[in-house]
């Protein structure tokens, strides 16, 4: 359920017509609408209603600091992976401890910042960085809050790039070595463990998979508990699905409501980090075809949007549903809708039906709110687009589009030497 609506052949974002958005502020440009932002947020963070629970937004799938201080509003925490997500975070005013700090490699001024920061906890991925964060922490004169990221072996049934809960994925602690990683974590004093967490992959469309994930982890921590292990937080990650085209992944309600029975009577504070399924049908990207080109096997939409702005086709060959901004009611022609960049992977849809476009007309490229501006780039000297939040009737620029300078501004203070 989303806020970007056709009536009448022209397409609204809340009640704004997007057309006059992009008069003001051109193409490509990335558009969110925080009534559909949070909607979704409290569709999820009220699922886990009868359950104590943090809701960690995921920052990597959208990290702009409007869209973090929206979701703050709402009563989000927040799921980092880096310290410039920290800086992010922190930036956006959300309470330290709503943060949990995940990913495989975190570096030590990355570790000193967050335990500065003081975070809630650490997602650790190894006994190497297990023993930096010890290290770091007691010449901080500070005790780091840890979990450890369990890879519990399920299959999530997606993607092989955004599975991650396989042994053969680099990510997390094989759960047969859970146990000693605990034992081992006890010792250290500048280690408190208090969680166990795990995430298992992204655009899942069924509940099946962290259901499984759940019970072993329930396994573990019985285990912890015999050891005299106490873990107060259960983290299980982000992942959950949402429709691009015609899957169906399950209502946040069905899922909230299946963990939360999975969980009854545990003593823990639920911890999940969802991205997807907040931001992604919460934002589009609207393109503008620049020139139109027909061969003897194709029909080509030249658009000025490119895989630079949005790469999830490219890489993951991920369907993104394309309609006209402004629906002429013209027949239906099958298209490829391809970007202007040096790469025959630049594209935005393959042999797509559309209704027949003409140079200057506007696209709008629908689910782009997560994973989307976040993985944008500069390739082709290409200045990343601008983004604008809707809200109601209004709508505000919540990033600038780059200049050119902007391409050159850490290079051209620095002398030519040749
Ligand atoms: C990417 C990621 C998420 C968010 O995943 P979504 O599929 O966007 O919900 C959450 N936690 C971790 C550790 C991640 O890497």
């Amino acid at each position: 359920m989303h806020y970007f609506t056709e009536k009448d052949g022209n397409l609204y974002a809340e009640e704004v017509l997007v057309e006059d958005i992009v008069k003001e502020y051109g193409t490509p440009l990335y558009i969110y609408s925080s009534r559909t932002l949070k909607r979704h947020f409290n569709a999820f963070d009220s699922a886990f209603y009868n359950i104590p629970h943090i809701t960690c937004f995921s920052v990597k799938c959208n990290s702009n600091i409007h869209v973090l201080n929206l979701l703050k509003n709402e009563g989000a925490g927040a799921d980092i992976v880096s310290g410039g997500e920290l800086y992010r975070a922190l930036r956006a005013e959300i309470d330290p401890q709503k943060i949990v700090f995940s990913g495989v490699g975190k570096q030590e001024h990355e570790i000193r910042e967050a335990l500065q920061a003081n975070i809630l906890m650490f997602n650790v991925e190894s006994m190497e960085e297990l023993q930096k964060i010890n290290e770091i922490a007691l010449s901080m004169g500070k005790i780091a809050n840890i979990s450890f990221r369990i890879n519990p072996d399920v299959d999530p049934k997606t993607h092989p790039y955004i599975s991650t809960g396989l042994k053969e994925n680099k990510f997390g602690i094989n759960i047969n070595d859970a146990i000693y990683a605990y034992k081992s974590a006890k010792e250290l004093k500048g280690i408190n463990p208090v969680g166990i967490d795990c995430h298992i992959g992204s655009q899942l469309t069924e509940i099946d998979p962290f259901l499984d994930a759940l019970d072993k982890l329930k396994v573990l921590y019985a285990e912890l508990k015999e050891l005299g292990i106490h873990i107060k937080y259960l983290d299980l990650g982000g992942g959950l699905g949402i429709q691009y085209k015609e899957e169906e992944p399950p209502h946040p309600k069905e899922f909230g409501e299946a963990l939360s029975k999975a969980l009854m009577g545990y003593p823990l504070t639920l911890i999940l980090e969802p991205g997807r399924v907040i931001a992604g049908n919460a934002g589009v990207l609207i393109t503008r075809v620049i020139y139109t080109k027909e061969t003897s096997n194709k029909n080509f939409l030249i658009v000025d949007a490119g895989m630079n702005d949005l790469i999830r086709p490219s890489l993951y060959n991920s369907y993104h549903r394309i309609a006209p901004v402004k629906n002429m009611g013209r027949e239906i022609k099958k298209y490829d809708v391809v970007g202007p960049i040096c790469e025959s992977g630049d594209f935005l849809a393959k042999d797509r039906e559309l209704p027949e476009s003409r140079s200057g007309e506007l696209l709008c490229v629908f689910s782009a709110g997560a994973y989307g501006f976040v993985m944008s780039s500069q390739y082709n000297s290409r200045p990343r687009a601008a983004e604008v939040m809707v809200t109601g009737d209004e709508f505000y620029l919540i990033r600038e589009r780059e200049s050119y300078r902007d391409l050159v501004y850490l290079e051209d203070s620095i002398p030519f030497r040749n």
